[in-house]
């Protein structure tokens, strides 16, 4: 936190500081997709499957390349931690730093859902978000966050002075891609990593730059969609925080399902192919 200011600051601090920010990656060096093909793939498309997400826990879903899926809010305002993999290989999943690079700290429909290295490549992409009109707020909130991680039960035990806590998101997730896979509970926990806070309102204070987070502005029926470029195992955990508006890790908050629904378009969006590996050689400048 950069509270302490033990060193004075230079003659030309202010010349320093003033200097205008400069985007990392322009948003011209990746093609923001048209999203008109893939909405109207959904014309006709056929519903093949549903999970209901219980409170305090997460259930894995599969999507095959071409297909879309839907995350619902249902019964009340309750925010969800997703992960996604390669549906063939678990080392390929979501890379929320560089999605977090390359779109900002918070994801609306157009958006990507990127790919862990070598493969870097787009796994997903957000076609409709009915929250996108709440933008940014005065304290500098917005929703669909790639800024967190997932709560665990590791920084509970650690702040709470040994805690004990089984139904963190880090630990529902763990615990239904081991279900899912069939592999130790260990093992699979391996394999869980940093989420798309979805339906959650987060951002940094302006003044101390923490993490802050407040409550969903997510109600009944609102959902974010999402168009499968690979096959896809996606997993869900509805948050112990509910929507968020209180400290969590525990069961003290109110918490909902999450309803998660897979869609079979009659054919694919017009012009779409499914993204092969990234096309970086992997030599690192060695013979
Ligand atoms: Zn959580």
């Amino acid at each position: 936190m950069k509270l302490a200011h033990d060193h004075p600051a230079p003659a030309d601090a202010a010349a320093r500081k003033g200097l205008a920010p400069v985007i990392c990656y322009p948003v011209e060096g990746l093609a923001r997709p048209d999203l008109a093909p893939y909405r109207a793939a959904r014309e006709g498309w056929r519903k093949l499957s549903e999970v209901v997400v219980p409170a305090r826990e997460a259930r894995c879903f599969a999507v095959a390349a071409g297909q879309f899926f839907r995350i619902t809010s249902i019964e009340g305002p309750q925010v969800g931690d997703l992960n996604l993999w390669a549906a063939g290989d678990l080392r390929e999943r979501f890379y929320s730093g560089k999605t977090r690079a390359l779109h900002g700290t918070h994801l609306s429909a157009g958006d990507g859902m990127w790919s862990s290295f070598p493969t870097l490549r787009r796994m997903a992409l957000i076609t409709e978000d009915t929250l996108d009109w709440y933008g940014f707020d005065d304290f500098g909130g917005a929703v669909h966050d790639v800024i967190g991680t997932r709560c665990d039960p590791y920084t509970h035990n650690l702040l709470s002075g040994g805690g004990q806590y089984h139904h963190c998101c880090h630990s529902n997730l763990t615990r239904a891609l081991a279900d899912w896979t069939g592999l130790p509970l260990r093992e699979a926990e391996g394999h869980v990593h940093d989420v798309l806070n979805v339906f959650m309102c987060t951002g940094f204070t302006r003044d101390t730059g923490q993490y802050f987070m407040k409550a969903s502005p997510v109600r009944p029926g609102d959902y974010i969609e999402f168009f499968a470029e690979i096959d896809l195992l996606g997993g869900l955990s509805a948050c112990p925080g509910g929507d968020c508006s209180a400290e969590h890790s525990s069961d003290a908050a109110a918490c909902h399902p999450l309803l998660v629904e897979v869609f079979a378009p009659v054919a694919p969006p017009v012009g779409w192919v499914s993204p092969g590996v990234n096309g970086y050689d992997r030599t690192h400048g060695r013979p």
